[in-house]
């Protein structure tokens, strides 16, 4: 199953009753959107959602994310053996030999073969020998087509592309021409803002059902993203405080000490408000938020989301709830980092910011007033991923203490894996001073790849794992007006050192 990081530790629970998917209920009421849907014979019949996939068709074969990321996330799936059966075909505009494509295949599988069973071994060599490539424009009318109708379905067809080339790609598929049981799989960014995000949903709805499209954010296949579920919703201790009476602020920070690495194609155009906090911080943030879902299915569970992600704002005036900033020349640790402004491929002129840093509201009964603070940069000095939950001061410290009474703060760590409370104890040393005191967790290093996670829930078809459409363009909705407010000059691009903590004039409270 999908989800298996979360699922695994819930399933532990005798608490949690675990069931699969109820596909025929997460069909109904598709066109929340209102959207033309796809016909009916998706939604019933022998093709339902739980179908497995057969066939795995990649385009963009020969690309970045294909070697880098989803690879290796496929090769830990088939090294678990939690992909039996499956074939994959890869496809792009280069004229590769059959050869060529499989030596990246097995190239990227390597690195699972060590760790792998004889079982998952043979997995691997079957998959890899079996493979194939076709040299397709898949952006012309036909050839993709007629390479689908030579596979197995269902078949799910990975747009491993240049966002524009998936759109047009998808713009010449017809329904018809998609074997019964396809699935889309869309890589982010989906769209480049609410309205393209809805032409891009209407395109694919007119495809296929939405429950078989699968908006990846690979942040939802993180094991530790998904253990905030269990950790809110499967201890009884922190409910009861989880909301604006007893929580200050939460923060969600991913601060990288990796620059750009010769990004620029892509990252000059993005930036660190769309790359990161438009899709996956958000969702981190709307994990952090949600009331506790009946079920973590699909439906429940995306629903929980829409409905916090419906609620959030960054609220005017921008040059109080948002800053960015663009790293200039400076080292980190012994690397010499040059001026972001100064790296090949990148146009100063954008004001392309490295450091960006929003306040969420939520405006629902939980969370009125409660800031939630997303803040993504890179070539900083010190790697950060976590979430920080800052609790209010005690309404009363009896008197007779010493020392500082400090808030709890509870952080989990998005890498390495951690889980720490903060609490104020008294004593040893002077008995009626106050220290603070950790309790610190170190969780299992996660047994799959997030791109592994994505994939299973991809290939069993089950949605849970990917962005619902309404959400998709929601994320879009929450900082379009900050990105026209950035763009229009209001909130001054300010500079900081590679390897430095930010802007000198950013506060930071970070607490070891
Ligand atoms: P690349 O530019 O490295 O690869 C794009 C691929 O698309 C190439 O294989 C290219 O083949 C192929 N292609 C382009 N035009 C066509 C066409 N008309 N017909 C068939 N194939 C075509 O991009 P990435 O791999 O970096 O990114 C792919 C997607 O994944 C993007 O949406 C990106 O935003 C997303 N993404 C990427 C991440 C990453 O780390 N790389 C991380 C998260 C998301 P050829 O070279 O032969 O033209």
């Amino acid at each position: 199953m999908a989800a298996n990081a979360a699922r695994q530790s819930l399933d532990d629970c005798p608490q949690i009753k675990m069931s699969q998917p109820n596909k025929s209920e997460s069909t109904r009421g598709l066109d929340y959107l209102g959207y033309q849907v796809a016909p009916a014979r998706w939604h019933a019949g022998t093709v339902t959602s739980k179908t497995t996939v057969k066939t795995l068709l990649i385009l963009g074969a020969s690309g970045d994310l294909t070697g880098r990321l989803l690879l290796p996330g496929l090769a830990g799936l088939l090294a678990s053996g939690r992909a039996p059966g499956l074939r994959l075909v890869g496809a792009g505009s280069d004229p590769w030999s059959p050869e060529q494509w499989q030596e990246r295949v097995k190239g990227a599988f390597e690195a699972a073969v060590g760790g792998a069973d004889a079982t998952g071994q043979a997995a691997l060599a079957a998959v890899a020998a079996g493979t194939e490539y076709h040299q397709v424009d898949v952006t012309a009318d036909g050839p993709l087509a007629e390479l689908l109708a030579t596979l197995e379905g269902p078949i799910a067809i990975y747009f491993a592309l240049p966002p524009h080339v998936s759109q047009k790609a998808c713009e010449v598929l017809h329904r018809d021409q998609l074997p019964a049981g396809t699935r889309l799989v869309m890589e982010k960014p989906f769209g480049s803002g609410t309205e393209s995000a809805h032409e891009l949903n209407k395109t694919l709805a007119a495809l296929v059902p939405e429950d078989h499209i699968h908006r990846v954010d690979h942040f939802l296949g993180k094991a530790t993203v998904l253990n905030i579920l269990g950790l809110r919703f499967a201890n009884r201790f922190l409910e009861p405080v989880w909301n604006r009476d007893h929580i200050e602020k939460v923060e969600v920070i991913f601060d990288e000490d990796l620059a750009l690495e010769g990004r620029a194609r892509y990252y000059d155009t993005a930036g660190a408000l769309r790359d990161m906090i438009q899709s996956h911080l958000l969702h981190i943030m709307a994990f952090l938020a949600i009331d506790a879902p009946a079920t973590i299915e699909e439906r429940d569970l995306r629903d929980a989301v829409a409905t916090v992600l419906r609620a959030s704002s960054i609220k005017a005036p921008y040059t109080g709830s948002t800053r960015r900033a663009r790293y200039a020349a400076g080292t980190i640790g012994e690397r010499k980092v040059p001026d972001y402004a100064a790296e090949e491929g990148v146009d100063p002129s954008r004001n392309t910011e490295t450091l960006a840093e929003v306040r969420v509201d939520i405006d629902n009964w939980r969370w009125k007033g409660v800031p939630f603070i997303l803040r993504s940069g890179k070539a900083l000095g010190r790697r950060r991923k976590e979430a920080v939950i800052t609790f209010r001061p005690v309404p009363h410290l009896p008197k007779g203490f010493s020392g500082v009474d400090s808030p709890n703060q509870l952080r989990i760590g998005f890498g390495p894996d951690v889980l720490q409370l903060n609490v104020d104890v008294n004593g040893p040393g002077d008995i009626f001073t106050l220290d603070r005191a950790s309790l610190v967790a170190e969780l299992n290093a996660p047994g799959m790849l997030p791109y592994g996670e994505v994939l299973e829930g991809i290939l069993t078809g089950d949605p849970l794992l990917s962005v619902r459409g309404d959400t998709a363009e929601d994320c879009w909705r929450i900082i379009e007006p900050v990105l026209r407010a950035w763009e229009s000059g209001t909130v001054p691009l300010d500079e900081y050192d590679a390897g430095s903590a930010g802007p000198a004039n950013w506060p930071t409270d970070v607490e070891d």
